[in-house]
């Protein structure tokens, strides 16, 4: 019987041959968030649920763009009105009417927007809306949560998962403050010290809640807490927004942010992102009165992206794909449950909505938020255990999102979740061959 890797080696062997020749061209042999060890995969397309990779392997892809694709690969309105777009020009040098329509439909979506401002990515929005908070308060520190990711700026790679700080100066990292999701804490530090300007979080855990915030009331307090300590506080909601519920995770949680980044879903699964807010605070960039924070970027609110966005959003807005993504999401838990429990093994299967999380030898029964040690659930979760996992799945013709989870979309089968459920179970036969679980 092949190993787990005798089996990768042998199905993807044009990913093999690919990243040879991107080897010595491109560092690492690619982006690094997609490079998978031995050898990443190449793929050529993807339609709805699956996509085919340079072998012509067929995928059920639970990637999705990292969480960007919530109508799967290709869809026929999305290719369409960005396919019509490209015909009418990309850049017009000036802004257009699909920057006010996409702007009001994130207003119509998300609870606490009052103004939104486009980027072009996650890491932007991040970066921008910290900006934002220190240029509003006058104050030089932010505080982040251990594992949280905020994309890959200076200011928020320290205990981000990135586990490199090389080329960031002291002095940046001397105005980050990392704690414990943890209420106390974080009244101490605002006791203690009078120069924190903003508090960032991904509101429903560290990675797309591969750690959950499962302290109950956490954000209530966080939005008590810097409401009183004048500190601001910015929900990443670069994966949660549209997500979670379609008003994001403040929208099901019914806590309101001072500011709301967005990234992904937000342009349809085109390059954009958006920070949205509070009036006062995003007037900052507006030029009635004192325009003084600057904000360029010649990509922000492009046509092609703000199409894609405006036909994404429009359908959240108005047909029932949240609802579909979540009942899938359910089937997929149940049925994840299932192979383990046919196999005997012991191992968690949680997270929120539409986010499937995975963490093998933990046995703990929380459906949605688990409250699991943080200290646990890295163990079960580590590079060893999750990229065996990873090309396990790979080997039955699933791609999983890092081998900890899945994002699942609203365009994911019945067929899809239960071909996947029989994958894992053959997936965990294999992992319990080789002993990683
Ligand atoms: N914030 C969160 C919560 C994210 O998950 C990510 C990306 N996965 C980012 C920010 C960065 O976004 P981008 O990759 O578009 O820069």
């Amino acid at each position: 019987m092949p190993s787990i890797l005798e089996r990768y080696e042998q199905k993807f062997r044009g990913s093999r041959r690919a990243y040879q020749r991107a080897d010595g061209l491109i560092p690492g042999g690619g982006h690094q968030s997609r490079v998978v060890k031995p050898f990443p995969l190449f793929v050529q397309e993807g339609n709805g649920s699956t996509k085919r990779d340079v072998d012509g392997n067929e995928l059920i892809d639970y990637m999705m763009g990292f969480g960007s694709l919530m109508l799967g690969h290709a869809h026929p309105e999305i290719t369409k009105a960005v396919a019509n777009r490209m015909s009418q020009g990309t850049h017009m040098g000036t802004t257009s009417e699909l920057e006010i329509e996409w702007a009001q439909l994130v207003k119509d979506l998300i609870p606490s927007a009052e103004r939104v401002r486009f980027t072009g990515s996650g890491t932007e929005s991040t970066l921008l809306a910290i900006r934002l908070a220190r240029g509003f308060t006058g104050k030089k520190k932010l505080v982040k949560f251990r594992e949280h990711f905020h994309g890959w700026h200076d200011y928020v790679s320290m205990e981000s998962g990135i586990n490199t700080q090389v080329g960031i100066p002291q002095e940046t990292m001397s105005t980050v403050i990392v704690l414990e999701p943890d209420l106390d804490a974080l009244r101490d530090l605002f006791e203690r010290d009078d120069d924190i300007a903003v508090v960032i979080m991904e509101p429903t855990g560290g990675h797309w809640g591969q750690f959950p915030l499962a302290n109950p009331g956490f954000l209530e307090g966080v939005r008590e807490l810097t409401s009183q300590h004048g500190v601001i506080m910015i929900m990443d909601e670069v994966i949660c927004g549209f997500r979670i519920s379609r008003g994001g995770a403040q929208g099901r949680f019914g806590i309101m942010p001072d500011m709301t980044t967005m990234a992904k879903i937000v342009a349809g699964g085109l390059p954009g992102g958006a920070v949205a807010g509070r009036a006062d605070i995003l007037e900052q960039l507006g030029d009635s009165g004192v325009s003084r924070l600057a904000h360029p970027g010649t990509f922000n609110a492009n046509p092609i992206s703000a199409t894609a966005g405006i036909t994404m959003l429009t359908k959240i807005a108005n047909e029932p794909i949240n609802d579909r993504a979540d009942e899938m999401a359910i089937r997929l838990k149940v049925g994840l449950r299932d192979a383990l429990n046919r196999m005997e093994m012991t191992g968690q299967v949680h997270g929120l909505s539409s986010v499937v999380h995975v963490a093998l030898g933990v046995d703990e029964e929380d459906e949605e938020i688990s409250t699991v040690s943080h200290e646990r659930l890295a163990t079960a979760t580590a590079a060893d255990r999750s990229g065996k996992l990873k090309l396990a799945m790979l080997n039955e013709g699933v791609d999983m999102m890092g081998g900890i989870g899945f994002m699942i979309s609203a365009v994911h089968s019945e067929d899809d979740i239960d071909r996947t459920t029989e994958a894992f179970e053959r997936a965990l036969a294999a992992l319990r061959d080789e002993n990683v679980v």
